[in-house]
């Protein structure tokens, strides 16, 4: 199967080798991207904190663009995708929860319909 891969400097989105995994590939706009560490933004932003030995010293994507020199754009980049990652889960989390009131619903109206007749 192969890898998704997410440039972390010009967002675009391309496939690789699984065989490529961890490798380091060159994307369309010649920056060199880490199969498997770039294709999710969280981890690639954990892994960057990672590499510099200082997990401390900067919390948000931001503040870790200004400790590092990293350009700006990529942290509102991973912080946009951060964001997205967390709203996708909270909707996912409401759907399961209105999933199960409707079934508790509809047992309750069952066991109702069964004990009134
Ligand atoms: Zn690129």
């Amino acid at each position: 199967m192969p890898l998704s891969v997410q440039c972390p400097h010009c967002g675009r989105r391309f496939e690789a080798a699984d065989t490529l995994a961890g490798q380091p590939v060159k994307c369309a706009c010649g920056q060199v991207v880490q199969v498997g560490a770039a294709s999710a933004p969280v981890d690639f932003f954990a892994e960057e904190l990672g590499a510099r030995d200082n997990p401390l010293l900067a919390e948000t994507p931001a503040e870790w663009a200004k400790a590092t020199g990293a350009p700006p754009e990529i942290a509102a980049q991973i912080e946009k995708r951060m964001a997205k990652k967390l709203t996708s889960n909270s909707s996912f989390m409401m759907a399961v929860t209105g999933g199960v009131i409707a079934l508790m619903l509809i047992i309750g109206l069952l066991a109702f319909w069964l004990g009134s007749h």
